[in-house]
């Protein structure tokens, strides 16, 4: 008889090595399963000076067991480098180094199995079968439950559908293509951090030295992500506590009014960015090597031999003025979209959702397959942010959200993960609820 699994994940990013990291010590039997040969952290976008959005200390375990040695303070102390990085005086780390971190904790975590790609799961009755391609051949694996967490899949414009190629790409794997921009005319559509950091390089002379870069923004302008102290309340438990209370369409206008607290281009980068557009057009006498066209939205696009896009001037309102722009190369900042991985397919129809197609999570951020009568849950992790709120798809909350999972599979309170609460009271026992009309 095959050894069922109590919990199987899916995927080892940081939101299931988070789940790993808490699980080490627990009796139940767990395996995490990892399509990379080696472990790497979105390098297609590992760009050179990149940084953190958030705090090192929202690392992995810390929020909820700070002495779990998968911490991010236990790997400087192991890595022999504390002291330098108390010195260096940083509030947020390089992407570089906190996904050296990550891969550290991957190698420490013997339930996770790099190299072994989930190609399917099915519905057993009272358990799942997952087939696995590993290191050492298929392997099927039966599991209770299971924990999703694999990534989300770049977002493209419909019009640029059509056109993809080795000229018009998504920025998500930019510094895996290494792109030749030397005297091409390169359009950046998208005004957030990627698009930021894209800009930056391209200007930097970091893929050669391009004849102009024109960079395109829906938004009103190159707007800060907001990382103010009470703006940061809303990436509390507290917070999330409170968004779960309310109704499925006041959650989506609050969502849709907190963007730029997740969203948003670190205000550093912005600084970076201006002192970089000054240097051109007033040291370097180079002005129109950029070209900066902010409440645009690419609406059509073609190719004839270059590329013509048309784009939206939201800035004239209901009047929308239209512009045409070419370029030799087209880079897409447009953003990451929740996706389920293709192995779901058998179960697709039997998860729950719904009218608009979104997941109908606990606050556990788990599920069960619609007509099960057992006990097996789907545990869903960075695909819940009309039910969690902004902070679902940010590390911010991803020790908590581990530790609600590890509870809620052990059925008892492994790490209290109750908050006392602060002066910030989003709702109170005595809040009525009156409808308005
Ligand atoms: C460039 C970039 C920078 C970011 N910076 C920050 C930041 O500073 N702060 C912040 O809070 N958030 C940040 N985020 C957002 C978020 O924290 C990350 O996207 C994070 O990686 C999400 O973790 P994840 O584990 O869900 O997904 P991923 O990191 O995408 O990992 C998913 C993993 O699942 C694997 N996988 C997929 N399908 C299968 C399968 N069928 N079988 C086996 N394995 C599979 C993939 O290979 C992948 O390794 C950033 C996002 C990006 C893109």
């Amino acid at each position: 008889m095959m050894h069922c699994l109590d919990l199987a994940g899916i995927g080892a990013g940081p939101f299931n090595l988070a789940v790993a990291a808490l699980m080490r010590e627990q009796s139940l039997s767990h395996r995490f399963f990892e399509a990379k040969t080696e472990f790497s952290w979105h390098p297609g976008l590992m760009l050179p000076g990149a940084m953190m959005q958030t705090s090192y200390l929202k690392d992995l375990v810390t929020p909820v067991d700070p002495t779990n040695p998968c911490s991010f303070l236990a790997y400087l102390v192991e890595k022999k480098r504390f002291y330098d990085f108390l010195h260096a005086e940083q509030r947020t780390v390089s992407r570089c180094e906190f996904a050296d971190y990550l891969s550290w904790a991957a190698h420490r975590l013997k339930s996770v199995q790099m190299g072994s790609r989930v190609h399917s799961v099915l519905d057993q009755g009272d358990h799942f079968r997952l087939d696995v391609q590993g290191p050492s051949g298929r392997e099927s694996v039966c599991a209770r439950n299971l924990c999703i967490a694999a990534g989300k899949k770049p977002h493209f414009p419909l019009c640029s559908k059509p056109l993809l190629s080795d000229k018009c790409f998504h920025a998500l794997e930019i510094a895996l293509r290494d792109p030749d921009v030397n005297d091409k005319r390169i359009a950046v559509i998208g005004g957030g951090q990627t698009g930021a950091e894209v800009v930056i390089n391209l200007l930097s002379g970091h893929w050669g030295r391009p004849a102009q870069v024109t960079w395109a923004s829906r938004r009103s302008n190159y707007l800060p992500l907001d990382e103010t102290p009470f703006t940061n309340d809303w990436f509390t438990p507290e917070y999330v506590d409170a968004f779960r209370q309310l109704s499925p369409h006041r959650r989506e206008e609050i969502v849709a009014e907190q963007k730029l607290a997740s969203d948003g281009v670190s205000p550093a980068t912005l600084t970076q960015l201006y002192q970089l557009f000054y240097r051109l057009a007033h040291l370097e006498g180079d002005s129109e090597r950029v070209v900066l066209m902010p409440n645009r939205e690419l609406v059509a696009m073609s190719c004839r031999g270059d590329y013509q896009l048309q784009l939206e001037n939201h800035l004239l309102g209901d009047t929308r003025g239209r512009e045409w722009i070419s370029a030799d190369m087209v880079i897409l900042c447009t953003g990451l979209s929740e996706a389920l991985p293709p192995c779901l397919a058998p179960l697709q129809e039997r998860i729950p959702r719904d009218d608009h197609g979104r997941l109908l999570l606990d606050n556990a951020f788990a599920t069960r397959l619609e007509g099960d009568s057992g006990e097996r849950r789907l545990y869903f992790l960075g695909t819940g942010r009309a039910s969690h709120g902004i902070a679902e798809p940010q590390l911010s909350l991803s020790a908590w959200r581990a530790a609600q999972v590890v509870n809620d599979l052990l059925e008892t309170e492994v790490y209290d993960i109750r908050q006392t609460g602060n002066f910030m009271k989003w709702i109170t026992p005595q809040t009525s609820r009156v409808a308005v009309a």
